[in-house]
């Protein structure tokens, strides 16, 4: 709670940069308030490709720091989030006169095995694709493949889970909720917020601002600071389609294209395939970001490369979207700008101190976060010690290994419940999945059936508990049941919860 109410902190923007340093701060005894202009993570943090990687390519442009932070996070973040991260390997097909060769290749896995922090995950192995199941989707280009291993997250419900936990900690979190403005007043900062909804005014004070506005950064800086000439970050679009199932084998795929670029074809939501993804710079306000025929003419046409089933515009059922907030390091090439962060304390010494985010990756946030609290405490004064790793995050205490033990355990105690159902409440909501179905004792106990395997105690849950408050929260973000549910029934749940939650 605010000491007279002053804020220690006052954090800008709900994605993963925002909710991970609010979690952290609040957990260390800061009093935090953190004000998210839309749904939480409904910027960059919704549309990544959601991988917990170290990133094989960043090694190519000697990202070795990133790329071993990354590689030790992977087993960290694992063990937090059980529910909505799990391992997942990769098949890396390879053929003589590809354009990297195969010592390259396998150079790269080496490192990735031995940079740091793997003890759970398997290390890489190199497959016979000619007697692989591997292959059996595939084009015959290939006679051998490395497979290696990363991670999966579902990086909306990351986010969300961090603000939860923030909440639950102590931390004011506001959604729907824009900074307007923000001025340093006597030492102290005095920023204005504004109800996206309901249009009211609200002024926060706080002796130090975080803004981790991901791809807005700048923005904020120039409209809220009233900043001139603001150019921190460069945006690079990403975008992916998704398909019905094109295989059904666990592991993913890692292509490499002619072009130097790659893409991924991913297991996705058990009956799809994730596609992904563009790289190009983008320029016009993130809010806007949509995938362009362009791009999808490239992931058709390049996935079809290596297919023995082509992918064809018409068997997309989804796309997504997002802008990558690169710091600007001047790079020429999209690819080819750092994917590190960059953390910057404005001014230095002085009263009433700004840290400015730039940059991040999903698999780093927790370290990015830790960071920020080094030049936080530098700021303001230091409080607490870092607490992140080791910790659970809201539904996720339960072992690494544990989720099939967690299915069969909800599905004891609620035997009504479809597999299907059980394993994907067990996925969003971790041990939180038996405090979310409560005293229902069958189908018609979880109230209205929206669609998919979406029924009203779910979403009630959702908008007591995680702050959706529209349709497509609940359908896009906290859940992917958009990809279940019709247009007619997504209606139908938008005209629920403009009822459920009118103030
Ligand atoms: C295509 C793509 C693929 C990616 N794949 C991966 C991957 O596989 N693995 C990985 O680790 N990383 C990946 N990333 C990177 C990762 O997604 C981003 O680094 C991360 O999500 C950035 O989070 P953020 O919190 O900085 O920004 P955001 O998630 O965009 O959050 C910023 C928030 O600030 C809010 N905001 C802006 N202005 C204001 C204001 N005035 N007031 C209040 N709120 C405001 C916005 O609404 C937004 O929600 C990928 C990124 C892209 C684009």
């Amino acid at each position: 709670m605010p000491d007279q109410g002053i804020f220690d902190i006052c954090v800008i923007g709900g994605g993963i940069n925002g909710c991970g340093i609010a979690r952290d701060a609040v957990g260390r005894g800061y009093s935090v308030v953190l004000a998210e202009m839309n749904d939480f993570a409904s910027g960059t943090s919704s549309g990544a490709t959601k991988l917990i990687h170290g990133g094989l390519r960043y090694l190519e442009h000697y990202e070795f720091r990133l790329v071993r932070e990354a590689l030790m996070e992977r087993e960290v973040l694992w063990a937090m989030a059980p529910h909505i991260i799990w391992p997942l390997r990769f098949v890396l097909p390879f053929h003589k006169g590809g354009i990297r060769p195969a010592w390259l290749i396998r150079l790269g896995l080496f490192l990735y095995d031995h940079l740091g922090g793997r003890k759970l995950l398997p290390a890489t192995k190199t497959l016979d694709m000619r007697r692989d199941p591997a292959a059996k989707p595939l084009k015959p280009l290939f006679s051998k493949a490395f497979e290696y291993s990363d991670g999966w997250v579902d990086d909306a419900r990351m986010v969300v889970l961090n603000a939860r936990d923030a909440a639950d900690r102590g931390a004011e979190i506001l959604s729907r909720s824009r900074v307007i403005s923000a001025r340093r007043e006597n030492g102290l900062w005095t920023v204005g917020v504004q109800n996206t909804t309901t249009g009211a005014l609200r002024t926060i004070t706080a002796r130090m601002l975080v803004n981790a506005a991901g791809p807005w950064v700048d923005q904020v800086l120039s409209n809220a600071f009233g900043k001139n000439k603001v150019h921190n970050v460069r945006l690079v679009q990403g975008s992916h389609i998704v398909v019905r199932k094109k295989f059904s084998d666990p592991r993913a795929y890692f292509f490499q294209n002619p072009d130097n670029r790659i893409i991924f074809a991913i297991p996705y939501e058990n009956d799809f395939t994730l596609i992904g993804t563009t790289d190009r710079d983008y320029t016009d306000d993130p809010k806007n970001v949509k995938i362009s025929a362009e791009e999808i003419d490239y992931l058709c046409s390049a996935a079809s490369e290596y297919f023995a089933e082509p992918v064809r515009p018409e068997d997309i059922v989804w796309t997504y979207s997002a802008v990558r907030p690169l710091y600007d390091d001047g790079a020429s090439m999209a690819q080819e700008a750092t994917r590190d962060y960059v953390l910057k304390l404005d001014p230095s010494g002085g009263d009433a101190p700004l840290l400015n985010v730039f940059g991040g990756k999903l698999t780093t946030y927790r370290r990015l976060a830790e960071h920020a609290l080094e030049k936080i405490g530098e700021a303001i004064g230091f409080k607490g010690r870092s607490w992140t790793a080791g910790s659970s995050l809201p539904g996720g205490d339960f072992p690494p290994t544990g989720y099939a033990a967690e299915v069969a355990k909800l599905r004891k105690a609620y035997a009504f419940l479809e597999d299907r159902h059980a394993a994907r409440l067990v996925r969003a909501y971790g041990t939180r999945a038996a405090k979310l179905l409560g005293d229902s004792g069958s189908s018609e106990g979880l109230g209205r059936h929206f669609g998919g395997t979406l029924y009203e105690r779910e979403v009630r849950w959702l908008i007591d508990q995680e702050w959706a408050s529209r349709a497509e929260d609940v359908l896009w973000r906290r859940t992917k049941q958009g990809l279940y549910l019709s247009a007619e029934e997504a209606a139908g749940l938008e005209d629920y919860m403009a009822g459920a939650t009118a103030h």
